[in-house]
């Protein structure tokens, strides 16, 4: 049996969208920019894929939303955007307010604007993984340009108080940027109803096809232009349109938006038995209350056992976990998020993330569970450090 249970790294193509793309690498290829037939013919599939994407996060229309490559271009767009706009030209308000736990596009590229005069205030998570909406103002003082906060976590699926956030940083006049990547199809997004300026959001999170994205910019807080060289998208990100993938992008969402009730009903029913079946073993923790995470994540932490051995253990079985964001797997390092939250070094080496979809099976759970249970026990057996432990205890 294979299990995918990796979905806050990638999600596998929803099959209709699948179909819904494949003429657009057939007959229509047309650029929407020409003005003959073949440039015709796939404007109507463009627009339906644009509406579909302004219905399903209720984006008001005198809002823009625009394409990107990803996610991580989208953060990049915003957060240098920023300072092109406004801190370059006034450098007297040069403070970003974000949290320690955003994701490496956000934190990366904030490192690397502070080398260029740029001071940012990293707000903590606290020991669920939590942010106070309290610690984010508080961070705020009267040089913040803006508050760029995650509205999930994808380590833990914490779900982080966009709402009351955004409309104190709209009363106090600052910018708010929400990376939206994890919590789109899992929290219902109104953005009629919020006071976000910038939205980040990328299809490959949302069973749609990878290498493509978006920003939901809000009205008279318009960007410098992302990419120069083009009229595309009235001339805010030139570059010729990936049709296949944007029509693909349009109907994953609007996908996923249907099934936001789902994934609070079936999914979280699935995730909370495989937790529940996790936590009888003996010595494990989980980050974060569950009603205060998106419904598809575990990020569980076993005393004594390598996140890494059982990963392999898993991946020996067919099934795909992960120790954190795919971005950081590469390197042996502790999960950054246990370490943020400050759990001791061992259990931040031992951190594995589970994340379901709706595509997820009870089949596939109950034999996660009987897969990572005999795991447990076996790696226990060997690990030194658990005996050791578990002999001080
Ligand atoms: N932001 C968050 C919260 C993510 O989880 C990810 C992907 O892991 C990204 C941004 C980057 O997304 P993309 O792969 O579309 O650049």
């Amino acid at each position: 049996m294979r299990v995918y249970l990796d979905n806050n790294a990638t999600t596998k193509i929803d099959p209709l969208v699948k179909v819904k793309m494949q003429p657009f690498f057939e007959d229509l290829y047309g650029n929407p920019n020409s003005l003959h037939q073949y440039g015709m013919d796939v404007r109507p599939a463009l627009n339906v894929a644009l509406g579909e994407m302004y219905d399903a996060l209720r984006v008001p229309d005198a809002d823009d939303i625009l394409i990107t490559s990803c996610a991580t271009e989208s953060n990049n767009a915003v957060l240098k955007g920023i300072f092109f706009k406004y801190i370059l030209k006034n450098p007297e308000k040069n403070h970003i307010v974000t949290t320690s736990v955003e994701h490496p596009s956000v934190l990366d590229t904030l490192l690397y604007l502070s080398d260029f005069g740029v001071d940012v205030t990293y707000v903590d998570v606290d020991e669920n993984g939590a942010i106070s909406a309290e610690a984010m103002k508080a961070a705020v003082t009267d040089k913040t340009i803006l508050i760029s906060m995650m509205w999930a976590n994808n380590e833990t699926g914490m779900i982080f108080p966009v709402e009351e956030v955004s409309a104190f940083a709209k009363e106090k006049g600052i910018l708010f940027h929400t990376d939206a990547v994890q919590a789109i199809g899992k929290l219902p997004i109104d953005l009629t109803k919020t006071n976000v300026d910038y939205l980040t959001f990328s299809a490959h999170k949302f069973h749609g096809p990878k290498g493509i994205g978006g920003l939901c910019v809000k009205k008279g807080k318009s960007l410098p232009n992302l990419l120069h060289g083009g009229e595309q998208m009235g001339g805010k990100r030139a570059g010729t349109l990936n049709v296949a993938y944007i029509v693909g992008m349009g109907l994953a969402m609007k996908q996923t938006v249907n099934h936001v009730q789902m994934m609070n009903t079936y999914v979280r029913k699935l995730r909370d038995k495989l937790e529940d079946a996790i936590m009888q073993i003996p010595d494990t923790i989980v980050v974060g209350p569950r009603e205060m995470r998106t419904p598809n994540t575990i990020l569980i932490s076993l005393r004594g056992v390598e996140g890494e051995s059982m990963l392999w253990d898993l991946n020996k079985a067919g099934i795909a976990a992960s120790t954190g964001s795919a971005c950081a797997s590469e390197s042996l390092e502790a999960n950054p998020v246990m370490s943020a939250i400050g759990e001791d070094p061992e259990l931040a080496h031992t951190a594995m993330r589970l994340s379901l979809s709706r595509f997820t099976t009870e089949e596939e759970v109950d034999y996660t569970i009987d897969v990572f249970t005999k795991a447990a026990e076996r790696l226990r057996s060997i690990s030194s450090t658990y005996a050791y432990t578990n002999e001080v205890a």
